[in-house]
C-alpha cells in the first residue's frame, strides 16, 4: 500500500509539472501570437500575409492541444447538480446545430422521458460536444446525428449516432487513448476526456461502430452522484 501512494504521488507530481509547463507556455505564445497579427496587418506583401496567416493557425492549433490537456491533467473536482439531460441538450442544440450548419449536415434531437440525475453540467456539455463534433466530422454532407435520451434498467442513456465512416475494428480499442487520432489535424484529446468525465460521473461509455455509421452510449447511474460527490 506504501509504494502503491509514493507511485501515484509521484504521478501527481509528474502530471503538476507538466500542466504547470502547459500553462506557462500560453503566455509566450499569446505575445508571438499578437506580433505575428501585427506584421500581418502592416505587410501589403500577400505571399507573406499568408504565411503569416498559416502561423497564427498552427499556433491556434499548439494552444488547443495545450487546453485540451491542461482539460485532461488537472484534477478538478466536478461541480455536480441535479439537473436533466434534455435541458442541457436543448440548451446545446444551437451550438450543434452551428456546427453542423455550415458543413450542411442535419441534427435530429429525441429526448425520452428521463429523470433528473446528478451531473456536472459544464462537464457533460464538454463530453457532449466532443463527441458531436467527431459524428459531424465523420460524415459526408447531407449526413444526420441523431441525439436520444432514454432510460434503460437503472440508467439515464444518452445515445449519440452518427451516419459517418465508423471506426475500424481495430481502432476501437484505442479510443480515449490520448494522443490517438487518425485525423490530419486532431488533437487526438477529446475522447480522453470524455472517458475522464464519464468515470467521475460512474458511467460508461459503450462504442458500436459499422462502416455505417457509430453510436456513442453513454450511460449514467439513476442513483445521484451528489451522494458521492464528497
Ligand atoms: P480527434 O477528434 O482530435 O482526432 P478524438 O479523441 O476526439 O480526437 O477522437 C479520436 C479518434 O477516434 C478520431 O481521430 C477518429 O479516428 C475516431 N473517432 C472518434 N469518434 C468517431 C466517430 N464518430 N466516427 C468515426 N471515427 C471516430
Ligand atoms: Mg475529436
Amino acid at each position: 500500500l506504501h509504494t502503491e501512494m509514493v507511485r501515484l504521488d509521484r504521478l501527481n507530481l509528474v502530471g503538476q509539472m507538466a500542466a504547470g509547463i502547459a500553462h506557462e507556455i500560453r503566455n509566450p505564445m499569446t505575445t508571438v501570437r499578437g506580433y505575428l497579427q501585427l506584421i500581418g496587418e502592416k505587410t501589403q506583401d500577400m505571399g507573406q500575409k499568408s504565411t503569416l496567416h498559416f502561423m497564427i493557425e498552427e499556433l491556434d492549433r499548439a494552444n488547443t492541444i495545450i487546453k485540451e490537456f491542461l482539460t485532461l491533467a488537472k484534477s478538478h473536482k466536478p461541480n455536480y447538480q441535479v439537473f436533466n439531460l434534455n435541458t442541457l441538450l436543448q440548451n446545446l442544440h444551437p451550438l450543434i446545430e452551428a456546427d453542423s450548419f455550415t458543413q450542411n449536415k442535419h441534427i435530429r434531437f429525441t429526448p425520452g422521458d428521463i429523470p433528473d440525475i446528478g451531473i456536472s453540467p459544464k462537464d457533460i456539455t464538454q463530453m457532449v460536444l466532443n463527441i458531436c463534433r467527431n459524428g459531424l466530422e465523420a460524415m459526408s454532407e447531407g449526413g444526420c446525428l441523431t441525439i436520444q435520451t432514454y432510460k434503460k434498467n437503472h440508467t439515464v442513456v444518452l445515445a449519440i449516432k452518427d451516419e459517418g465512416h465508423g471506426i475500424p475494428k481495430e481502432l476501437l480499442e484505442k479510443l480515449g487513448t490520448p494522443f490517438f487520432t487518425t485525423k490530419e489535424s486532431g488533437t487526438g484529446l477529446g475522447l480522453s476526456i470524455c472517458y475522464k468525465i464519464a468515470k467521475s460521473h460512474n458511467a460508461r461509455i459503450d462504442v458500436l461502430s459499422s462502416p455505417e455509421g457509430t453510436q456513442f452510449l453513454i450511460s449514467f447511474p439513476l442513483q445521484s452522484m451528489l451522494i458521492s460527490s464528497d
